[in-house]
């Protein structure tokens, strides 16, 4: 059978490459597993409830392990410099401002912030009063990504949502009064009953709050939640294929209109406003992740650390050096901790050059796969490029291969190509 380009391996590891996936990662996130209450949509990995003493018990687990990677890293990477923070959740602002300050300390203390690095804190409405955001703003955070999802009382109900649309307005105000303007907020379409006038409203809500960046997901029913018991017993009440996409395109459309641009399949931004720290996943560049269930991309490793609250703080426990790290082999011990650990070699590296880089509108660059692989992007996915042009998924020019608007709607089928 013959082999395809990309599966010649041997001789791509005759070509010249960057091995820009060894590089010092300059991105940090850090996950925050906690929510007052889960949604109905749900299967993040996030705990319900309010425990103070379990924040904080997490905070020093956390801390443990940003200064164990930290200390590997100095030594690693001598001369790395961090140009994004991103605090995400579950809840991170339930925490509250002085935990946060503390964990954005202990990252200072080990990882050297660039002067302008961007720094963000999800925030669920309802959960940070001014007073928080103030704090957030004197410990260096300086974008906010705020979950509205709808407008509607009704659609905020169904999918359990803790807020309406009253909180959101107030967080969008207490964070540019405490001098945070960069705001983020995120959307959902495809309910169960949305309507395209709801969608409509909700943004025409967004772009009336002034918000920078505006990131819209359709619905996902995860097998469990009690959002996907609902709809099994209520098929109808889901939109078809057909009209979810309209709602997507809706969203650009009238997004586009105000100026926001759409840099990403799920995100649009004011110009200057692209979210910094997801680009650099987008472009499979590296970057730490650090708490329970964050992934990580360093050295050429993929790692998820474990999703088990228990075993996270059994792991990092604050009592000195973590039981993980008394491993003789120092590389070893610092993956050793990992639920899951993957090597990507350089044939990964081009498929996710490819998976990742088409997601954005800019698509993939031939320069910039050049660059990285010493090799073309058409002598290796030569093939793929052809069949995805002639379906009208992928279109090229001179300088990069990029989705059509058809290759939006069936993105998963392009992906797919890139597996
Ligand atoms: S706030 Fe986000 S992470 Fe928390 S339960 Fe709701 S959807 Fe999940």
């Amino acid at each position: 059978m013959r082999k395809s380009a990309v599966q010649q391996t041997g001789a791509l590891q005759m070509s010249k490459t960057n091995d820009y996936w060894l590089q010092a990662p300059d991105a940090i996130y850090v996950h925050i597993p906690f929510c007052l209450r889960k949604c109905n949509y749900c299967d993040f990995t996030s705990f319900p409830g309010h425990d103070m003493q379990m924040f904080s018990a997490y905070v020093e687990a956390l801390c443990n392990e940003i200064r164990t990677i930290g200390s590997w890293s100095e030594r690693q990477f001598p001369h790395q410099t961090i140009r994004s923070i991103y605090l995400g959740g579950g809840t991170p602002s339930l925490i509250g401002a002085s935990l946060t300050d503390r964990l954005i300390k202990e990252i200072g203390r080990h990882y050297p912030l660039s002067i302008d690095a961007e720094c963000t804190i999800e925030v669920n409405p309802g959960t940070a009063q001014k007073k928080d955001f103030e704090a957030y703003a004197a410990a260096g955070i300086n974008r906010v990504s705020i979950g509205l999802q709808a407008l509607q009382p009704s659609l905020l109900q169904l999918l359990g949502r803790i807020h309406d649309a009253d909180a959101f307005a107030d967080a969008v105000m207490s964070a540019r009064q405490a001098g945070i303007k960069n705001i983020s907020a995120d959307l959902m379409f495809g309910l169960p009953g949305q309507t395209n006038k709801d969608v409509k409203d909700s943004l025409g809500f967004l772009i009336e709050n002034r918000v920078r960046h505006v990131s819209y997901y359709g619905l996902m029913l995860e097998p469990g939640t009690p959002l996907a018991d609902i709809c099994d017993r209520n098929p109808d009440m889901l939109p078809d294929d057909e009209a979810e996409r309209c709602q997507y395109h809706i969203i650009r459309d009238d997004l586009a209109r105000s100026n926001y641009l759409p840099y990403e399949i799920s995100s649009s931004a004011l110009p200057g406003y692209q979210c910094r720290h997801n680009l650099t996943y987008w472009q499979g560049l590296p970057y730490y992740g650090f708490g329970v269930s964050a992934h990580s991309f360093i050295r050429g490793f993929r790692r998820a650390n474990t999703s088990s609250l228990k075993t996270y703080l059994r792991l990092f426990a604050a009592n000195g050096q973590a039981a993980w790290m008394k491993q003789d082999n120092e590389e070893a011990s610092v993956f050793s901790g990992s639920a899951e650990l993957e090597k990507i070699n350089r044939v990964e590296a081009m498929k996710e050059t490819m998976l990742l880089g088409l997601r954005l509108t800019n698509g993939v660059s031939y320069s910039v796969f050049y660059e990285r692989f010493g090799i073309t992007m058409e002598s290796v996915f030569g093939e793929e490029i052809i069949g995805l042009k002639q379906r009208g998924l992928i279109v090229s020019d001179q300088e990069r291969v990029s989705l059509t608007e058809k290759g939006l709607d069936l993105a998963n089928q392009v992906f797919m190509m890139f597996v």
